[in-house]
């Protein structure tokens, strides 16, 4: 994978406060890239200077591995803040505003956005009536006119229920299945972990490390397995792992074991030989909880 930004040496003062401090790395095209860390880490600060709505102090950025220029930005869409809908207008109308002040996607088909979005049935209901996530859908939508190449979200879940929470991360899932490369600033460990194929992980301005999520982040071995019977599996699993759950969403077994332990021939006929008959088996890395506190804490 070839790089689709290249962030070197970034340092930015507020005044006395420093908000970043010598940051570099490089967004892989066609990633859902995470930049992770708690309140204040500076990972609004990092996206409104990609954006070039702030200036750095000291370092370079470069788009495609070109020079900026204005052809560079019309093929990244942005959300840093929500924008400001009209209540009584309805979803296509939002949209026609939004195209018609900053001129992105200016003549294209709203309806392929709304589709995107998956708004398309509530085209024409007035903003008023939608559930937040459908809300923060609509300025994911403003955020694609024009078709960009990369979409820059800064905490696209922050303030949603639930379910707002779950539809804005599978239409980030969506987004990036459609060839889109996502960049989006995050305080959630499980939110990275989730919809995240990279992840740089900021603490007070400082760059902790960067990578692949399952480099960075992923040190057990997480056995997903599902049956007929979930509660039967469950209980034949807890015999030989300690960690067992059930994702009733999913409907699939979870059982963590130490990195490196998992077998699953062993495991598969441990469930055969108790009369359970797997229909799925699956082995995953997982994160170390620990490890993300020991980064972003002491
Ligand atoms: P995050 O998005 O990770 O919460 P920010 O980039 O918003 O972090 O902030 C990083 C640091 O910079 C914080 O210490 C914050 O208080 C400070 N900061 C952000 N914006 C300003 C500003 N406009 N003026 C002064 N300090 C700011
Ligand atoms: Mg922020």
């Amino acid at each position: 994978m070839s790089s689709i930004l290249s962030i070197q040496n970034f340092t930015k003062y507020y005044g006395a406060v420093r908000a970043l401090n010598n940051v570099s790395f490089e967004v892989p095209e066609g990633s859902v890239f995470g930049i992770l860390g708690p309140n204040g880490s500076g990972k609004t600060t990092l996206l409104s200077i990609i954006l070039d709505v702030l200036k750095a102090t000291a370092g370079t950025y470069s788009w495609f591995g070109q020079p900026n220029s204005p052809d560079q930005r019309k093929k990244i869409g942005s959300l840093l803040e929500t924008p400001n809908f009209y209540h009584y207008l309805s979803a296509t109308d939002n949209l026609k505003i939004t195209q018609a002040i900053s001129g992105r996607g200016v003549g294209s088909d709203l309806d392929i956005v709304l589709k995107k979005v998956n708004l398309y049935e509530r085209r024409n209901s007035k903003f008023k009536t939608f559930s937040l996530g459908m809300k923060q859908r609509l300025a994911v939508g403003a955020a694609l006119l024009g078709e960009p190449m990369v979409m820059v979200l800064d905490e696209p879940t922050n303030g949603l229920d639930p379910v707002g929470i779950a539809e804005i991360r599978q239409l980030i899932i969506d987004l990036r299945n459609q060839g889109h490369t996502i960049i989006m600033a995050s305080h959630l460990l499980d939110e990275v972990e989730k919809v995240c194929t990279h992840v740089a992980i900021l603490k007070t301005g400082n760059l902790l490390t960067t990578g692949a999520v399952e480099e960075v982040l992923m040190d057990e071995d997480v056995v997903e397995a599902a049956a007929a019977n979930l509660e039967g599996l469950a209980a034949a699993l807890k015999r030989i792992c300690s960690n067992v759950t059930i994702d009733t969403t999913a409907k699939t077994v979870n059982a963590v074991f130490p990195k490196g332990t998992a077998q699953l021939e062993s495991i598969n006929s441990f469930c055969f030989q108790n009369g359970i008959t797997l229909n799925h088996l699956l082995l995953k890395k997982k994160r170390l909880e620990a490890r993300f506190f020991e980064l972003t804490n002491n």
